[in-house]
């Protein structure tokens, strides 16, 4: 699983051809002043971090970008049925699972909501082939989920084969930045998250569904290649949906 984590900051090395290392012994006197690896994409520095948290405190970005919404099915009916502690270690694996599937892809979590996963690809780290990177990065998560739900199912000696996830990808122009006096959250807002949340919220337990713009861009060799039609919530016109 650790393959994928890199000796260097790729932010500041893309964005800025420094070299700052996150981890081995190079990395030994940048931790000791606080730059280590960023706990939303291992793969960047807590300066890039700082850096667009900053930038955005200023002003909301506009990026092209590819979401990702991955939510538990069945954890509401779970947390009354099981033991508070099998809710919280499935929550915990489902976290685990998906953040290292979305950072393998090299994408960025952004923000998990009570039992789901925001994902976003091609931020901070430009990437040509976001689109396919958030459609592989589900279907990793699926793959391993399915694997871990056996592990679950033994070691808490409680039957979790009926939790499983439901995943929505769109793609296109979004706004990233800090959004509500309050809280002040990093986040990002746009039809294109709303939809990825929306196809997510269709998606059944186990199922990847996709919007006409990332089927258009990845070219997905799918089964059927009309996709379906949804009725979805905040949208007029019925929205085609495929399954990846
Ligand atoms: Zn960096």
């Amino acid at each position: 699983m650790d393959a994928h984590l890199s000796k260097i900051c790729l932010g500041c090395w893309e964005q800025k051809r420094l070299p700052i290392p996150i981890r081995g012994i190079a990395s030994a006197p940048f931790r000791a002043v606080g730059v280590r690896p960023s706990r939303m994409n291992p793969n960047t520095c807590t300066i890039c971090e700082m850096m667009f948290a900053r930038m955005m405190k200023a002003r909301q970005i506009t990026v092209e970008a590819s979401v990702l919404f991955a939510d538990l099915r069945g954890y509401t009916t779970l947390s009354q049925s099981h033991s508070s502690e099998a809710v919280s270690a499935i929550l915990d694996a489902f976290y685990d699972e998906a953040a290292a599937a979305v950072w393998a892809y090299e994408g960025l979590v952004i923000k998990t909501m009570g039992d789901a996963v925001l994902a976003l690809f091609n931020f901070p780290l430009a990437r040509a082939e976001h689109v396919m990177q958030a459609v592989r990065a589900a279907r990793d998560i699926q793959t391993t989920w399915k694997r871990r739900r056996e592990v679950l199912n033994q070691t808490l000696r409680e039957d979790c084969s009926g939790v499983g996830i439901g995943i929505g990808i769109d793609c296109g122009q979004l706004k990233f930045g800090e959004f509500g006096r309050a809280h002040q959250d990093l986040t990002a807002i746009g039809t294109v998250v709303n939809r990825a949340a929306r196809a997510q919220a269709a998606a059944g337990s186990g199922e990847i569904l996709v919007t006409e713009a990332v089927q258009a861009r990845c070219g997905l060799d799918l089964d059927d290649d009309i996709g379906k039609e949804f009725a979805l919530k905040g949208f007029e016109a019925p929205t085609r949906l495929w399954a990846a």
